[in-house]
């Protein structure tokens, strides 16, 4: 027997989780005309010259030729359903209301944070570096402060220092230095780090403090200006005293019991595979479901993810309002792009095709999967904070899809759990939240066993639903945020570095 796949009801086509040899039987009546490929897309009735092609709910594309019921449809036999007049898309599409489930968690354990709607996860000092050249010392001053200080305060989780690659030698006055500023002033607001401000700068440096802290803020309770401390031993020293003073005061926090409305999570994917979209995607799309029905909010990233089907995300904005800030978004990012010479298509790469995604709409819809059915309630512009929304539910953030740039906006955003589905394999993480890692294929669990949280290629070989693994999904991240679970990166302190995401020229 054969496992097929049927994403939505709509859908025109099923794909088989084996290789399906000509005979086999994918429907009731249905036969493979020929040897299909794993992955790959089976008509389930007589198809037409000029039919759409449904799958995700939505026409991939008219096909150039007739295809029987039980035929193969590949990337040739596909044409492209034109791309959407950014100024021309949909907007209001009405969603499913479905209650919250009454048997799963509608609270969690979580860190209020003074003055803001979210509550953080984690309970960390964040030191944040207002340039790339005091990294070193920073980095010397966080071995000591992790050694001698983090064991006397057992209700701090951790210490982490914000470097990154910021800060000089940009064009901070560029119109879109905006973005790489707005994401650091928000990164030490990130409620993980509990409102303590600390920053660590250098003296010279363009990115001054004035554009990373409030007047009430920028004092010498909260910054350390390396040029005027006497040398190295005494810069360590200055250092370790203040980390100390936040110290004290964010060992006073206590996980309190709060209603779900009160966290922000993140998902995205790296490394995606033929079943990223039809396993880990989905999943995760009806776990972000069941927290934004319980109140919560989730941030779904990644633009070059996404561009070419961003009518789907428009026609789920609540709002023309929204669907205008999308449009604007997208014509932003599109400039972007084009002034840098790139290839603006996110044309499925060999090895996509050879899985059986025939084009870009194909592994759009694929990625628009973690978004779940919900309607959009807020559009962010990179580095943009959530808080500043006034909004709770499911937003489109908008982020590169580098997944380092693309987490480290997101932290600067809120999120406080971020969720990644990968398909080949990444061991990604980040200090200053949990990462939750889903494999798209049981194959890559099995291989690491250890970095992967979660399975969802059980959903391929059919031993649990995509409901099913979204709920445990779902159960994960309220117990991640309750601190009761550690995901495997964070166990292991898997962290990746925190990466700015700079548009504007490098001097
Ligand atoms: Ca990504």
């Amino acid at each position: 027997m054969i496992r097929i796949i049927k994403v939505h009801p709509l859908d025109n086509v099923v794909i088989p989780v084996q290789d399906a040899p000509a005979g086999t039987e994918v429907a009731t009546g249905v036969k493979t005309a020929q040897d299909i490929p794993q992955g790959h897309k089976i008509a389930l009735k007589d198809l037409s010259k000029g039919d759409e092609v449904i799958r995700y709910g939505v026409a991939l594309g008219n096909l150039v030729q007739d295809i029987p019921a039980g035929g193969h449809i590949d990337e040739n036999m596909l044409e492209l359903p034109h791309p959407p007049d950014l100024d021309q898309m949909a907007w209001g599409k009405p969603a499913a209301e479905e209650p919250f489930p009454e048997d799963l968690p509608a609270t969690f354990e979580g860190y209020e944070l003074p003055g803001s709607r979210f509550a953080g996860t984690r309970n960390i000092l964040g030191i944040m570096t207002s340039v790339q050249c005091v990294a070193g010392v920073m980095n010397l001053a966080l071995e000591k402060i992790r050694g001698e200080l983090l064991p006397r305060y057992p209700n701090v989780d951790d210490v982490t220092v914000l470097n990154h690659n910021y800060g000089c030698g940009c064009s901070i006055d560029a119109p879109d230095a905006v973005i790489p500023i707005r994401t650091l002033k928000n990164l030490l607001r990130n409620p993980n780090f509990g409102g303590e401000v600390m920053v660590v700068a250098l003296g010279c440096e363009k990115l001054t403090l004035d554009m990373l802290l409030e007047p009430n803020e920028n004092n010498p309770e909260n910054v350390i200006v390396l040029q005027e401390v006497n040398g190295l031993r005494a810069m360590i020293d200055a250092i370790f005293i203040m980390a100390e003073k936040k110290m004290r005061k964010l060992n006073e926090r206590r996980r309190v019991t709060l209603p779900l409305e009160r966290l922000c999570i993140g998902v995205q994917c790296g490394g995606s595979d033929s079943f990223s979209g039809i396993t880990a995607n989905p999943a995760t799309g009806y776990a972000s479901d069941l927290l934004v029905r319980a109140g919560g909010t989730v941030l779904f990233p990644e633009v070059t993810e996404v561009r070419d089907g961003v009518q789907f995300i428009s026609e789920r904005c609540e709002s023309r309002e929204l669907s205008r800030k999308l449009a604007g978004e997208m014509k932003w990012y599109d400039a972007y792009l084009e002034r840098g010479g790139a290839d603006l298509s996110a044309n499925p790469s060999p090895g996509n095709k050879a899985g059986g995604i025939s084009n870009i709409m194909e592994k759009t819809m694929g990625a628009i999967a973690k978004a779940g059915s919900v309607p959009i309630k807020g559009i962010l512009s990179a580095g943009e904070q959530v808080e500043h929304l006034n909004k709770k539910g499911l937003m489109f953030a908008v982020t590169p899809a580098s997944d380092f740039h693309c987490g480290t906006l997101l932290l600067a955003s809120g999120t406080t759990v971020q969720v990644f589905t990968t398909g080949r394999g990444t061991p990604y993480g980040l200090a200053a939240a949990p990462v939750i890692k889903l494999s798209s294929r049981t194959e890559l669990k099995n291989l690491w066993e250890d970095i992967i949280d979660i399975d969802a290629g059980t959903i391929a070989e059919g031993k649990e639903s995509i409901n099913q693994v979204g709920e445990r999904l779902f159960k994960m991240i309220v117990s991640t945020a309750s601190g009761r679970h550690k995901p495997f990166a964070e166990m292991y302190r898997l962290y990746n570095d925190l990466c700015i995401f700079d548009p504007a020229p490098i001097t």
